[in-house]
């Protein structure tokens, strides 16, 4: 599961971009600084982390990474004050494209089109997710996939598909979808240094099997796009699987008599729960209840398009085509809703303009998701972590501010 990029040192080449970096944003700051020096940049509102929101503090930055942190006075002068408030840069662990591009695109520049137009709204850290294909195709993807991995631009990709209960495909489609056989998890498990998840309903034949296998080599089974009743959920958290692939989507729903899925999900301590807010997916008074309920454990995902950060039109989602009207993506000529076509930091600014707290919504979108897939250096404001900054102001507006100690543009 090593992610070589993220893991300890810096990337080669780090140090020019830290050098170059801080000095670009907030305005006209001269930096004469070297490769070595740190960078100073306070605020009246730092993130402190966990669920206890912002005090006025200061981050010192060096080669691309989080050298020191405090609160209160800066032990030297700022080089740069940030006006609002200052917190991690967003972690999007459910993502299949955005900027018109996917991450099934065959082209490189798609692939590094769907990266930008998530970063430049904040995100960054990002897991690119691939819809239900045949494992040729699967590897395939994946070998595009691998050099933006070992490069730190992705943080690993999540298979969503094929192993999906055919009754709740949702957009994908039906003839792809298989049952996960040892051979065919073996195949996914050779790809292990990449696949950081792995979606999977677990009333397949061969499913709580998988789970287990893919458990213990360190990979996240997520139970999602599933007929699971109760009992066979909880038996597949009992056999490991320790996310909720976009919770309430794609599974019965929770009804008083028998609960489902969503119940053994829900009130597991050991399960982390994906979240859409779109406005869309999910009711966003249901979101911010669940964020209540479980705010070390609620996961903000987008379940993003390619028509995220693009206008409506036409557009494809794993060969299927899809219509994207009044922002919502539907399966062309059906009600079947195909991804969502947001941005992260549009679910955090959702959820604020319905009324729900800025802090644990944007702990569900950074901290949260970063502990769910066990990504390291990402998701706090920590000595050691990547130099990843956002502004945000009280109404849940999100800007970039740094990725890896490099400015980032807005837009
Ligand atoms: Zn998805």
């Amino acid at each position: 599961m090593a992610e070589p990029s993220d893991g300890g040192a810096p990337m080669a080449g780090a140090e020019e971009r830290s050098a170059s970096g801080p000095a670009g944003i907030g305005g006209p700051i001269e930096r004469a600084a070297g490769p070595d020096q740190s960078w100073l940049i306070a605020s009246p509102g730092l993130w402190e982390g966990g669920q206890s929101g912002f005090r006025a503090g200061w981050v010192e930055l060096a080669q691309g990474r989080i050298k020191a942190v405090g609160f209160g006075p800066s032990p030297r002068p700022a080089d740069q004050t940030v006006d609002g408030l200052v917190a991690p840069g967003l972690v999007d662990v459910h993502c299949h494209g955005g900027g018109g591009a996917s991450f099934t695109d065959p082209d490189p520049d798609q692939l590094a089109t769907a990266i930008a137009v998530h970063r430049r709204a904040g995100t960054t850290t990002l897991v690119a997710s691939l819809v239900s294909a045949s494992l040729e195709q699967i590897e395939a993807q994946l070998d595009r996939l691998r050099p933006l991995v070992e490069a730190g631009e992705l943080a690993g990709v999540h298979l969503e598909g094929p192993w999906l209960a055919p009754g709740k495909r949702g957009a994908h489609d039906p003839e792809l979808l298989s049952w996960p056989t040892p051979a065919a998890v073996d195949r996914v498990l050779a790809q292990s240094d990449i696949v950081r998840m792995v979606t999977i309903a677990p009333e397949l034949p061969g499913a709580l099997a998988a789970v287990e296998r893919l458990s213990e080599a360190g990979l996240v089974a997520a139970i999602g796009h599933t007929e699971a009743d109760l009992a066979t959920a909880t038996a597949a958290i009992a056999a490991g699987a320790r996310g909720a692939t976009h919770l309430f989507n794609a599974m019965p729903p929770l009804s008083h008599r028998a609960p489902g899925p969503v119940l053994a999900l829900w009130r597991d301590r050991r399960v982390f729960c994906e979240l859409i807010a779109d406005g869309h997916h999910l009711d966003l008074d249901l979101v911010g209840f669940v964020l209540a309920q479980i705010p070390d454990r609620a996961v903000l995902i987008t379940d993003a398009m390619a028509a995220a950060g693009m206008g409506d039109g036409h557009y494809q989602l794993g060969g299927l085509p899809v219509e994207v009207a009044e922002g919502v993506a539907r399966l062309a000529g059906q009600s079947t809703i195909a991804g969502s076509t947001i941005r992260l930091s549009q679910a955090v600014a959702n959820l604020v303009a319905a009324g729900q707290p800025l802090v644990p919504t944007l702990a569900a979108a950074s901290a949260g998701p970063a502990d769910y897939l066990g990504l390291p250096g990402v998701g706090r404001l920590v000595p050691g972590a990547w130099a990843d900054l956002v502004e945000v102001d009280p109404s849940g507006r999100v800007k970039p501010l740094l990725r890896r100690g490099r400015p980032a543009a807005a837009g």
